[in-house]
């Protein structure tokens, strides 16, 4: 069909903003789709209207499985257009539905044109007689096997009669910018992707033990972050050497505190990042009580080790619903990749899982952590993902 209408719906309740979330969401439409595809992307009366081209026509498929990626759209459909005539409605509309097999239908106009001469009740049930008389159907208000979309904007009439969810969400970068940190497990893309599609650009962080591991950790989340090109376009990933600190907490301090001592480290660096990227938060993949770090507890000694707000949106989701997600959004696959993990070398069998603010202090002290930490920066890489 010649044209795609995207809706949205948090969009639509920003005030003021709300042109500047509409541009941005045109743009990142724009930066998707082949520029083949279409001849424009424009903003008509709280939607985005896309005019596809010859080409762009006989690429529906691609284009929709590029659309179900973009934050900010609530859903969208391929739409037939008429001029704002009632017959040609009609007849539209009968030609819509003369391809479709189905018993019952309803007709549900939204009309954004106030100068059409007819009110939405009066369009649905005009083009609803018509469709009546022309074929074998019954009307169903209430759960009818099709229905048959008219919207009437501006000096448009669209008709259409399926409607494809998108991500929902807000526009990538129009929430400002957050660090989270990738460890090349399940979860932490899963909490990335969850505050992206807030509208929040991500970079990422990844601890890594090479060369006392394989590189496979660092290959995974370099994956990943591939991954997210199709819903962010880049990324930078940073890819920072933990084993030399690592060591250090290991020698120097108990083991039952060791995975606290870690966290509070990557935190820590991470933030740093953070205030070099302007970004203004952290995002991990924690959840309550998954494994021994993620009570209450510990987490509130993991915050403390920073100024800025940590992000846990899997907080309150159980594993199978992470994996899920993991699986819905693309990383699962890349994630159960074996690898070790740096963390898990050398732990402890009973770690602590109530963690004591002053006592997490005092075995910190007996490392310098603020030198470690500079080691740790000035050896970090960045890999921009394009
Ligand atoms: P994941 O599935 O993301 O590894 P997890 O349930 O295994 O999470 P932990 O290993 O306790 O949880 O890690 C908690 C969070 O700390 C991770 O979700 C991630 O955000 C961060 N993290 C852990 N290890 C690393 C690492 N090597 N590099 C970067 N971040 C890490
Ligand atoms: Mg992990």
């Amino acid at each position: 069909m010649p044209y795609i209408i995207c809706h949205y719906h948090e969009i639509g309740l920003k005030g003021k903003n709300r042109k500047f979330f509409e541009e941005k969401l045109i743009e990142n439409i724009k930066k998707t789709l082949d520029k083949d595809y279409f001849s424009f992307v424009k903003r008509i009366s709280g939607r985005i209207l896309i005019k596809l081209t010859e080409r762009g026509k006989k690429r529906e498929k691609e284009i929709f499985n590029a659309l179900k990626n973009i934050f900010g759209i609530a859903n969208f459909a391929s739409v037939e257009s008429c001029q704002p005539k009632i017959t040609l409605m009609q007849k539209k509309a009968f030609e819509l539905l003369s391809k479709e097999n189905f018993k019952t239908f309803r007709v549900t106009t939204q009309r954004s044109e106030k100068e059409f001469p007819l009110t939405s009740q009066e369009i649905n049930e005009r083009v609803g007689e018509f469709i009546l008389k022309k074929l074998k159907v019954r009307l169903d208000l209430s759960c009818p096997e099709v229905i048959i979309y008219i919207e009437v904007v501006e000096k448009y009439v669209f008709l259409y009669t399926e409607k494809i969810q998108g991500p929902g969400g807000l526009p990538v970068s129009t929430g400002g910018k957050a660090v989270a940190l990738l460890s090349g497990g399940i979860d932490s893309p899963v909490a990335a992707y969850f505050i992206m599609k807030r509208g929040v650009k991500i970079d990422f962080i990844h601890f890594h033990a090479y060369p006392f591991t394989k590189k496979a950790s660092i290959n995974k989340v370099e994956k990943i972050a591939e991954i997210f090109k199709k819903y962010q376009f880049n990324s930078r990933l940073y890819l920072a050497p933990f084993a030399d600190l690592q060591k250090e907490i290991f020698l120097k301090t108990p083991a039952k505190l060791r995975m606290i001592l870690y966290r509070r480290a990557m935190a820590k660096i991470a933030e740093d990042i953070a205030n070099k990227e302007k970004a203004s938060a952290l995002v991990t993949g924690e959840s309550v009580g998954q494994v021994a770090s993620q009570t209450l507890e510990n987490i509130k000694v993991i915050d403390e080790s920073v100024a800025l707000p940590i992000f846990r949106p899997l907080i309150g989701f159980d594993k199978q619903e992470i994996i899920k997600k993991a699986e819905e959004i693309g990383t699962f696959k890349v994630s159960i990749l074996p690898h070790r993990d740096c963390c898990s070398r050398f732990l402890p069998k009973h770690p602590e899982t109530r963690a004591i603010l002053e006592k997490v202090k005092e075995a910190e002290n007996k490392i310098s952590l603020s030198i470690l930490i500079k080691k740790v920066l000035a050896k970090t890489q960045i890999k921009k993902v394009y």
